[in-house]
């Protein structure tokens, strides 16, 4: 019974798709039953035509069977539309309008929209035109059965109630499984759109090389810091000649040791502060809560690191250094001066041999 109910959320809530092929189950299946049940009815009330009709479209639904493993929807619905109008038709010249078989058509009309998502793009016109020939049917019904005196009069009879009520019954019972279905799988939609608009908003922010966070994530983090008016801290990185291991070992080189420098780094940056790719071969920490000594401290153990850590390509061994610049963000000050900062304590570090941290 758990289990039950734990199926029936995980449906509605759109955690687990309904398929087409077992949407086209229920509704074929379901009027087999239907037809099954007017077969017998008609059979021991001694309305034969009509009860041959019934046995006939029994038969038609269960041969769908083929068509459903063939996933031939389009000829499903079809063959359902064609059904619905010839029964409504047959019954009304049979018994009259009154015993309730035209309403048939209005779940046709209706479910027909939602069922038509399920067929190729050059069948958009088939649910107007089945609808259209419904509604047709539909009026043209009306009008026989209050001109023309039917072959059986039951008009007021128990037998008359007693089928309006069941195809009453039927008929919401089609609207309603399939308006429950709709709203399934605009659940599935919504679930599906929120998953992906999540990943897509993982990936935006991602530099796709390293991994890191790239420079539009970094200027949420470092806007939400500035904001936040708590002191942290900015440290460029640079790594130092890189176009020489670009000329000596190629690009693909360059790219592994730039993968393994940001990861190198990614590893000493603390929870709640953050580092991004912010150019081709520079790097920006933003040290949360951190002072200008603790970041430059935290700044120079990265950078012994990368000097003693070599990365290694196609068995070489690729040696390699980086510069660093430390700023202290003043409260009074623009970030993009802080950056600035940082920058041009990086380039002084360039010019003082590199391999430095200049804070
Ligand atoms: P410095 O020590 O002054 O920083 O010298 P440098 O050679 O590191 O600096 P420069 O600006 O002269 O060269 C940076 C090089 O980084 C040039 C560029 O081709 C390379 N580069 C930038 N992005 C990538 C990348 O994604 N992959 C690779 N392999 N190289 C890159
Ligand atoms: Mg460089
Ligand atoms: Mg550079």
């Amino acid at each position: 019974m758990n289990r039950l109910n734990d199926m029936l959320k995980r449906i509605l809530t759109g955690e687990l798709p309904i398929t087409n092929n077992i949407k086209y189950h229920i509704a074929v299946y379901s009027l087999a039953a239907v037809h099954g049940i007017f077969m017998f009815f008609f059979l021991f009330t001694g309305i034969y035509f009509m009860a041959a009709y019934n046995f006939l479209s029994t038969a038609a639904y269960l041969l769908c069977k083929k068509l459903l493993k063939k996933e031939a929807y389009p000829l499903i619905y079809y063959i359902t539309c064609g059904e619905i109008i010839l029964n409504t038709i047959f019954t009304t010249l049979a018994i009259g309008w009154e015993s309730g078989f035209s309403l048939f058509l209005l779940a046709l009309v209706a479910a027909g929209f939602y069922i038509s998502y399920t067929f190729p793009r050059h069948r958009i016109a088939s649910p107007f035109i089945c609808g259209i020939f419904a509604s047709i049917t539909y009026f043209v019904c009306y009008l026989l059965g209050r001109f023309l005196v039917p072959w059986h009069f039951i008009a007021g009879s128990w037998m008359c109630h007693a089928l309006y009520v069941f195809n009453s019954f039927c008929t919401l019972a089609f609207i309603t499984v399939f308006s429950i279905l709709f709203m399934v799988d605009i659940r599935v939609s919504q679930n599906k759109l929120f998953e992906e608009n999540k990943m897509l908003g993982r990936i935006a922010g991602i530099d796709a090389l390293t991994r890191l966070y790239n420079r539009w994530s970094m200027e949420n983090f470092l806007s939400d810091a500035f904001l936040a008016e708590h002191p942290f801290c900015l440290v460029m990185c640079d790594i130092d000649d890189f176009k020489r291991v670009n000329d000596t070992y190629g690009h693909e080189c360059g790219d592994e040791v730039l993968k393994d420098i940001a990861e190198i780094i990614k590893s000493y940056v603390p929870k709640g502060s953050y580092v991004c790719r912010w150019g081709g071969e520079e790097f920006l920490i933003l040290l949360n809560g951190y002072s200008r000594e603790e970041s430059a401290a935290l700044a120079d153990s990265i950078r012994c690191f990368v000097e003693t850590h070599n990365s290694e390509f196609q068995g070489i061994q690729i040696p390699h250094t980086i510069t660093m610049g430390v700023a202290h963000h003043h409260k009074n000050q623009t970030i993009e001066s802080t950056i600035a900062r940082a920058d041009m304590k990086l380039y002084i570090g360039k010019r003082n041999g590199k391999n430095v941290v200049i804070s």
